[in-house]
């Protein structure tokens, strides 16, 4: 595999070297880790199944509070499975968000403020997914022919809303403040408007106090749009580097990919329920279960949604490289700064633990970005073409 691309590889060699042998350890333990919770992810939902169905519990539950009955009692159940589920992962969870990035030397968090986080976190999705599966139930239930218009509508209401709470979610997890830094302000402004998108000011996430991650984002506000920085960001970049991160992300807003994105994982959700709902019809009345809308066969739901996703995950993998790809060209175009790009991805990769060129099988399964060595190589790329046009013309 490797021979096929010499170019590639040297770069990556490059920035091993760049990196170097500690954070590139660290670098292939996260890997190492994030594949195994992707197959976790895919075990788990079996054993919840196995742990529900065949002891009957499931089927005792619903009984015990006529949960097919009324809303409120589909919802009731809803939100005990929903809430022993994560109860039973808050093991995994510390594991995978506290042990893990403390080894990875990103956590700055005490295990307390850890804790008190994943409450808050865990109690915000519970309510949530409670929410869509007390939709999806009572559509299975009152429209057993003509569900599918129901569960379109349902997913479309439920993902619009995801959307607009994004700020609200991040804004649980951390404080943000207004950014104190005239120059990059007036530096952000002028590349919104070079580009046409009309600018919302910034909000600085104050992320450091609880992770040494560094990121950055849009976010809607008012007419506008804001830049969502982290301060590890700023703290680790220049307000060149900020430009370019940020102008990656106007590539994505200038592209539409947030919209196209929501809309690919609306028809998504809508078949993978479709699908959901063959499979509960068929297995639906299996040891004392009533049928699609019975709210006992849940965690048969779940396990279907899981693997479904899993294997969607994959393919939107392989898109989301690409949108990946034509914003950081979009970046490129717009600042004209292929060496500051580069820069800004080595200080992202150190701050995240990127490998610069993982196994070709392992970015085509896992990665939704382009890996470090593809990017930095097409900065490169960009660089010669610049170069060759500019000496023609
Ligand atoms: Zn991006």
């Amino acid at each position: 595999m490797s021979a096929l691309n010499p170019e590639l590889e040297a770069v990556a060699r490059e920035l091993e070297a760049a990196l170097g042998p500690e954070i590139l350890a660290q670098a292939r333990y996260q890997l190492r880790v994030r594949i195994t919770q992707f197959f976790l992810d895919l075990i788990l939902p079996v054993l919840w199944a196995l742990l529900w169905l065949p002891t009957g519990w499931a089927v005792r539950l619903r009984d015990a509070f006529h949960a097919n009955d009324s809303w409120w009692g589909t919802w009731l159940v809803l939100l005990v499975f929903l809430a022993a589920e994560a109860l039973l992962n808050l093991p995994l969870a510390w594991y995978f968000d506290f042990r893990v990035e403390n080894r990875l030397g990103t956590n700055r968090q005490s295990l307390g403020g850890w804790l008190w986080d994943q409450v808050k976190q865990s109690a915000v999705n519970i309510l949530l997914q409670s929410l869509l599966f007390l939709g999806v139930y009572t559509i299975f239930r009152l429209w057993p022919e003509r569900w599918f218009w129901g569960i379109s509508g349902l997913v479309v209401v439920f993902l619009a809303l995801m959307y607009l709470l994004q700020p609200l979610l991040l804004r649980l997890q951390y404080k943000a403040e207004p950014l104190d830094d005239p120059e990059l302000d007036a530096r952000l402004k002028a590349l919104f408007a070079k580009v046409g998108v009309p600018y919302a000011g910034v909000a600085v996430i104050k992320a450091g106090e609880k992770t040494s991650r560094g990121n950055a984002a849009l976010i809607p506000k008012g007419a506008g749009t804001q830049v969502v920085l982290f301060d590890t960001l700023i703290e680790a970049v220049d307000a060149e580097g900020v430009e370019v991160v940020v102008a990656h992300e106007l590539g994505h807003k200038v592209h539409r990919d947030m919209a196209k994105l929501m809309a690919l994982l609306g028809v998504a959700l809508i078949l993978a329920l479709a699908v959901a709902y063959g499979v509960l019809r068929s297995v639906g009345t299996w040891d004392g279960l009533q049928g699609p809308g019975d709210v006992a066969t849940y965690p048969v739901l779940a396990l279907i949604l899981a693997w479904l996703s899993a294997g969607l995950q994959v393919l939107l993998n392989i898109y989301s490289r690409r949108i990946e790809r034509a914003a950081d060209q979009f970046a490129l175009d717009t600042t004209g700064r292929p060496e500051v790009f580069e820069r800004v991805m080595l200080v992202l990769a150190k701050q995240n633990k990127a490998l610069p060129l993982p196994p070709a099988w392992v970015e085509f399964f896992f990665y939704n970005h382009p890996s470090l060595a593809r990017r930095v190589l097409a900065a490169r790329q960009w660089r010669g073409r610049a170069t060759a046009s500019s000496a023609q013309g």
